[in-house]
C-alpha cells in the first residue's frame, strides 16, 4: 500500500508516495549501522543534546506551519495540533536536558566496585500511528537519540507529510541521515527490517493486531519489543466528585483529537443513581454543542475522524451496540457534509453481553455507565481486556488514590483524565501492551545496562 494524504475534512486526495524499494531500504539500514558504530553513539552527550534541543526549537518556531501539516494529513483541529507540537518540543527538550543524569553510571547498593553503565543497543525500529503523528515520533526520538541509539521510523501510511516534516526538522537540527531515517515501508518490509541482525529492538504504537504481528517477529529474532496498544480508559465519578470540574475534564479526556487517542476517556462510570441524570445531561449538552467544520478554522470544535475507514468502523460499532440493546442518547450518525465526520455520540444501557462492552471505541463516542457503589465502579473499570490509563474524580484525594491503585492499568490519575508529560512514564498492562515510553523507564528500554564490577 502506498503512503497517501487523504484530507479527512474534504476527502480530497493529496500527494502519494511509493513504498521504498528493497535496495534503497538496504542502503538506509547500512547507513544507520555505520552512523551508529562510527558516529552517533560516540558523540559527547552535550553534542547530541544540543542537536535534539535545536529540533525542539525548530518545532516551536514553526509551530503553526507544522500544525497545518498535521491537520491536513489526519484531520486534527489545528489548536489540538499546536498542543501536540508543544508537547513534542517539550519532550525533545526534556531528554536533551536530563540525558546526562539518566546516563550517569549507577552504583549498586551493597556491591562495592560494581556499577551499571548505560550503553546504546543499535538501530531501533519505530512503527508509529497517525493519531498524534509528531508526538508519537518525538517520544521515541527524544529519549532514544539521547541514549545514542539510531532510529528507523515507519509511520502510518495516512500521514506521509508528517513523517517527512518530522524527519526534516531533525535533519535541519543536525541529526545525521544515519541517526534517524523515515522509510515508507510496506508491512513485509517491516518484517525484513526486524529480521536484520543490526536492528536491536522495535517499538510499536497501534492496534493489538499490528502489535502482535510485530512482537511475534521480534520474538522470533530474539529481540526486545515495546508495545503501546489500545485502551478503554475508565473515568470513575465518585459520589463526592465536584460537578463542573469533572464534566470539564471528562470533555477534555473524551474529545481531545476527536476521541482518537489510546488514553481517551472511553467509559464514564458514575457512582450513584442520584447524579446519573445530572452528568448525562451535562455530557450530552457539552458534546452535542460541538461545531463541525474545517479543522484549520479556529472556530471549529469538532474535527473529522482520520479516514473513511475509521468512520465506517465507528458506525458499525454503534450499530452493533444498538442491535445488542444499548441506547444511543446522542448522535450516532455520519454528519451530512463532505469529509469523514461523526456526530459526537453517547451510548448508555450497555449490557455485559453487548460486544462493545469490551471493545475499544476509537473516536468521539462515550460509553456512559451508572453503578451503585465504588466497588462496582472498580469491577466495571477492570472488566475489559485493556489496561492503559484510567481516572477517578473525587473530593477525597486519599480515597481517589486508593481507587486509582485498584484500576488495572499502567497509569491512573486522580481528578485528571489520563494525560502525558515528558517526565511521566507512558504505557499499559493487559492487551494495552508492555514496556514504557518516556521517563527513566522509557529511556532505559533499549539500553544495555552493562555491569562492570571492579574487585
Ligand atoms: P494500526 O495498528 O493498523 O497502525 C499503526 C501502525 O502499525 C501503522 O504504522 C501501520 O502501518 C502499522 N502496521 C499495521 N499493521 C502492521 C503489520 N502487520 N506489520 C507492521 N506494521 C503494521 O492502527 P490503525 O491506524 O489501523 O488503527 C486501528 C486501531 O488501532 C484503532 O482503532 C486503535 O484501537 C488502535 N490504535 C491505537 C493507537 C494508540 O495510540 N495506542 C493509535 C492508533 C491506533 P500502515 O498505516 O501502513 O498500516
Amino acid at each position: 500500500m502506498a503512503y497517501t494524504t487523504i484530507n479527512p475534512a474534504t476527502g480530497i486526495v493529496g500527494e502519494t508516495f511509493e513504498n521504498i524499494t528493497d535496495a534503497a531500504l538496504a542502503c538506509r539500514i547500512d547507513e544507520l549501522d555505520l552512523c551508529f558504530r562510527t558516529d552517533w553513539r560516540l558523540r559527547p552527550v552535550a553534542d547530541r543534546s544540543r542537536i535534539v534541543a535545536s529540533a525542539a526549537k525548530i518545532i516551536r518556531d514553526e509551530i503553526q506551519t507544522l500544525a497545518e501539516i498535521i491537520s491536513r494529513d489526519m484531520g486534527k483541529l489545528v489548536s489540538h495540533a499546536v498542543g501536540e507540537l508543544a508537547l513534542s518540543a517539550a519532550i525533545l527538550d526534556y531528554y536533551a536536558q536530563t540525558a546526562s543524569e539518566f546516563l550517569e553510571p549507577k552504583a549498586l547498593p551493597g556491591a562495592p566496585g560494581a556499577k551499571l553503565h548505560a550503553q546504546p543497543l543499535g538501530i531501533i525500529l519505530a512503527v508509529e500511528p497517525w493519531n498524534f503523528p509528531f508526538f508519537q515520533l518525538a517520544r521515541v526520538a527524544g529519549p532514544q537519540l539521547m541514549v545514542g541509539n539510531v532510529i528507523v521510523a515507519k509511520h502510518a501510511s495516512n500521514v506521509p507529510q508528517c513523517a517527512l516534516a518530522f524527519e526534516d526538522v531533525l535533519r535541519r537540527a543536525g541529526v545525521p541521515a544515519g541517526a534517524y531515517v523515515n522509510v515508507f515501508a510496506s508491512t513485509d518490509q517491516v518484517g525484513t527490517i526486524i529480521d536484520d541482525p543490526r536492528v536491536r529492538g522495535v517499538t510499536l504504537t497501534g492496534s493489538e493486531k499490528a502489535g502482535a504481528v510485530v512482537a511475534e517477529r521480534a520474538a522470533r529474532n530474539l529481540k526486545k519489543s515495546v508495545l503501546e496498544l489500545g485502551g478503554s480508559d475508565p473515568l470513575i465519578v465518585l459520589e463526592d466528585a465536584p460537578f463542573e470540574p469533572t464534566v470539564f475534564n471528562a470533555m477534555v479526556g473524551k474529545m481531545n483529537n476527536a476521541g482518537q487517542s489510546c488514553v481517551a476517556t472511553k467509559r464514564m462510570i458514575v457512582v450513584g443513581e442520584e447524579r446519573e441524570r445530572q452528568f448525562l445531561e451535562a455530557m450530552t449538552n457539552a458534546m452535542g454543542s460541538l461545531k463541525p467544520g474545517d479543522p484549520l478554522d479556529p472556530g471549529t470544535t469538532l474535527a473529522p475522524v482520520s479516514s473513511e475507514g475509521a468512520l465506517e468502523g465507528l458506525l458499525a460499532q454503534i450499530e452493533q451496540a444498538r442491535n445488542a440493546g444499548a441506547e444511543i442518547v446522542l448522535g450516532g450518525n455520519r454528519i451530512d457534509r463532505p469529509g469523514s465526520y461523526l456526530e459526537p455520540t453517547i451510548i448508555t444501557n450497555i449490557g455485559i453481553d453487548n460486544p462493545v462492552y469490551r471493545q475499544e471505541i476509537f473516536g468521539p463516542v462515550l460509553s456512559f455507565y451508572v453503578v451503585p457503589d465504588e466497588e462496582s465502579a472498580i469491577k466495571l473499570a477492570n472488566d475489559v481486556p485493556f489496561g492503559l490509563g484510567g481516572s477517578v474524580f473525587t473530593a477525597d484525594l486519599a480515597r481517589g488514590e486508593r481507587v486509582a491503585l485498584q484500576i488495572e492499568s499502567g497509569m491512573s490519575f486522580v481528578n485528571n483524565p489520563t494525560w502525558s508529560t515528558p517526565q511521566m512514564p507512558f504505557g499499559g498492562i493487559k492487551n494495552s501492551g508492555y514496556g514504557r515510553e518516556l521517563s527513566q523507564l522509557g529511556f532505559g528500554e533499549f539500553v544495555n545496562w552493562k555491569l562492570v564490577a571492579i574487585s
